[in-house]
This record gives structure tokens, C-alpha cells and sequence, in this order.
């Protein structure tokens, strides 16, 4: 069960403090407190936990300081709306706001190879007012002789050139618990130049132990990528794992399922889910149309396949896009035949601006239609 107290009101209140001695009277109850970013406003959640099944709601409803009393109804404890009885939660890092409601872009190298091309990705997304990346130095390569990343080294040079191209935060691949240590110190070191977002990889996405290791940090936000080769509920309950751990602060991303059906695409297109996990979740969702397709391959009408997918992903919500470019994709250690050219990326960015209007201009007229009924 989780009680939703009014926005304005203080855990302080000792009003809330006889709620909670009120639900801890239950036998085999505790309560856990959290502070709700929502999409206008801030708000507590009070969560009874245990065995809530039998207690009465109405004594928890006629409390001042309570708007609203929900009974959690399905698995997703953490992240669920539960019968859309629960608003979004979003969350603010690093002067940047994610939320089911916000549109960054989060363009950039699949792997950091040199600080050449980190400076010439980093710097074009200034220059395009865009200050949220991506850059992976902890690779999972499907053949263990490829390229794995330049992995701890090469933190202090990215996060440095980060924070001198003002990007505010870098989406980074982690495939083990030490990598977050390792990130956390490298981060202090550069003096917080910029913030890391921690990517939880497909291929990692039921990999327990280390969602909740993710989970049980609160300093770094986390980008949890679907499962591609699991059901939807599977990948949910993953990422459940690392809001149940204590951190809140995810973007669930979509990024195609591996199945032959998709080709030929790299992996099977699974973005009219943005809404599925929108309505089923509390969560921003995202998307990643460069690991979906897999290619630079063109439609006659002159767009790249991934700007098509892309534009999927907006014109359905998304709140986020994921994407691959390169300098000199040919040369790329990881994913070139999926990265964008730098001079593709302004044409990507204004593409999904024009989507973006559009899904928005569609809010719109379903709002006249139902002002009008
Ligand atoms: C990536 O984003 O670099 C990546 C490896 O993606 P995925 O885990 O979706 O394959
Ligand atoms: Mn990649």
C-alpha cells in the first residue's frame, strides 16, 4: 500500500508522524519514506510494507495531510502505477531534468576510442546546445577478441573533455560492480567536471547482482536497457531490482529485440512499447534507434533507417534518444556501420525537434476533442 501525502506537506509534520506510528501498529508492517519528483510537483510517499493485505485504507484516507490511498495491485512495487493511480517520477541530475514529460537526446560514441574524436563528438553537441551524451569505455563484445573498451584509463580524458564541452551528463556502460567505483572516484577526481548516468546493458539487463549494485547507490542515476531477448515484465522486474534497492532515479530504455523477424535490421523494433512501459511504469522511457537497426542503411525518400526508427520512438513519447555517432565511423573500434556521420547528427536532431512537435501537437488535439465532449 502506499499513501500519497498532499504536496505541500512536510515528512516533519507531526501529523505524518502519527500516520506512520498508526500503519507501523499493524502487525508486520514497516513504512519506507520517499521524496517524489513528479511531472509539476514534488510530493511524499509513504509505502507500507509487509503484510498490508487486510489493513482498511478508509483510517489512512481521513488523515489531513493524505491525498490519496493506493493498493499496490500488480508485481512492479517500485516502479508500477498501479492502476494509474500513481503520477510519473521523474528526476533531476545535474542541473538536467528526465521525466516522462522531457525530450534530452543522448548522441555520442558507442565506445570512447580517442580523445580526437571524444573532442570532436563533445564539441559538436555545444555548438547543437546539447549537453547530454553518450560514451562507453566498458564494452560487452560478443567476441572476446574485439575491442573491450578502454575501461578505467580513459575516465579522467572523458570526464575533463565532458566538463570543457559542458555536457552535463555521460551515459556509461557498466558490466561490473567495481566499474562504479571506479567512475565514483574518477568523477571526484576530475572535481564533478560532469555527471555519469550508468548504463545497464542488454545483455546485462537480468544480471542481479549487478542491478543492485546500481540500485543501492543513489549518487548516479541509471539507464537500464531492455532485456533483448526476455518478455517486457521479465526486463520490468529487472529494473525493479534497482529501484527496490533504494534508487528511483532510472530511464528505461528500448532498444529492438534480437530475433531474426527483425532482419533485415540488427534487431527487431520494439518502440510502439514506449507507451506500454509509459502506462505500466512510473519511469521515462527511451530509445535507441542505432542498436535497434544496426545500420546506415538509407530509405528512398533519403532518411536513414535510424532516423525513421528514431522518429517512431518521439512521435510515441519518448523521452529520451539514445544514438551512435562518429567522426570517421569506418575507423570506429565498436558499431561503426550503425554510427551516424557528425554532419547527419544537426539533421537528426532537427528531424526528432519537427517529431516532437508533432507528438505534441497530437496532445493537443486530443485535449480540444475532450474539452469539447
Ligand atoms: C550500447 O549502448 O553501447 C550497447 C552495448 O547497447 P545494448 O546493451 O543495447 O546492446
Ligand atoms: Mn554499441
Amino acid at each position: 500500500m502506499i499513501i500519497v501525502l498532499k504536496a505541500e506537506v512536510e515528512a516533519s509534520d507531526p501529523e505524518v508522524g502519527r500516520l506512520i506510528a498508526l500503519a507501523e501498529g499493524f502487525p508486520g508492517v514497516r513504512t519506507e519514506l520517499h521524496r517524489i519528483q513528479g511531472a509539476t510537483r514534488s510530493l511524499t510517499e509513504i509505502y507500507l510494507l509487509g503484510h498490508t493485505g487486510v489493513i482498511p485504507t478508509t483510517p489512512f484516507e481521513e488523515f489531513a495531510c493524505v491525498e490519496k490511498v493506493v493498493r499496490i495491485t500488480e508485481r512492479f512495487r517500485s516502479i508500477g502505477r498501479h492502476g494509474g493511480g500513481l503520477e510519473a517520477v521523474g528526476f533531476e541530475y545535474n542541473g538536467v531534468r528526465i521525466s516522462q514529460d522531457s525530450f534530452p537526446p543522448f548522441p555520442g560514441l558507442c565506445a570512447v576510442d580517442t580523445p580526437e574524436n571524444l573532442d570532436a563528438v563533445f564539441g559538436l553537441l555545444a555548438r547543437l546546445g546539447v549537453a547530454t551524451a553518450r560514451a562507453g569505455a566498458y564494452k560487452p563484445r560478443t567476441s572476446p577478441y574485439d575491442f573491450q573498451g578502454h575501461g578505467a584509463r580513459c575516465l579522467p580524458w572523458v570526464f575533463e573533455r565532458a566538463g570543457k564541452h559542458g555536457i552535463r551528463i555521460v551515459a556509461m556502460e557498466v558490466t561490473r560492480e567495481s566499474h562504479i567505483e571506479e567512475i565514483q572516484k574518477a568523477l571526484a577526481a576530475s572535481g564533478y567536471a560532469t555527471g555519469v548516468m550508468l548504463q545497464i546493458g542488454t545483455r546485462n539487463a537480468q544480471n542481479f547482482e549487478l542491478l543492485k549494485a546500481v540500485g543501492q547507490q543513489t549518487e548516479l542515476p541509471v539507464l537500464f536497457k531492455r532485456g533483448m531477448g526476455i518478455t517486457l515484465e521479465e526486463s520490468l522486474n529487472a529494473c525493479e531490482y534497482v529501484a527496490s534497492g533504494g534508487n528511483r532515479r532510472i530511464l528505461f530504455c528500448l532498444r529492438g529485440m534480437k530475433t531474426n523477424l527483425g532482419d533485415p535490421h540488427r534487431n527487431f523494433v520494439d518502440f510502439a512499447h514506449v507507451p506500454v512501459v509509459k502506462r505500466l511504469t512510473r519511469l521515462p522511457v527511451c530509445v535507441d534507434p542505432s542498436h535497434a537497426v544496426g545500420s546506415r542503411a538509407l530509405a528512398p525518400d533519403g532518411l536513414l533507417d535510424i532516423f525513421h526508427t528514431a522518429a517512431q520512438g518521439v512521435i510515441a513519447g519518448a523521452n529520451a534518444v539514445l544514438v551512435d555517432c562518429h567522426p570517421s565511423p569506418e575507423a570506429a573500434l565498436c558499431d561503426g556501420p550503425q554510427a551516424l556521420l557528425t554532419r547527419e547528427l544537426p539533421v537528426l536532431l532537427e528531424d526528432l525537434r519537427i517529431v516532437r512537435q508533432a507528438y505534441e501537437a497530437r496532445l493537443r488535439n486530443l485535449a480540444a476533442s475532450s474539452a469539447g465532449t
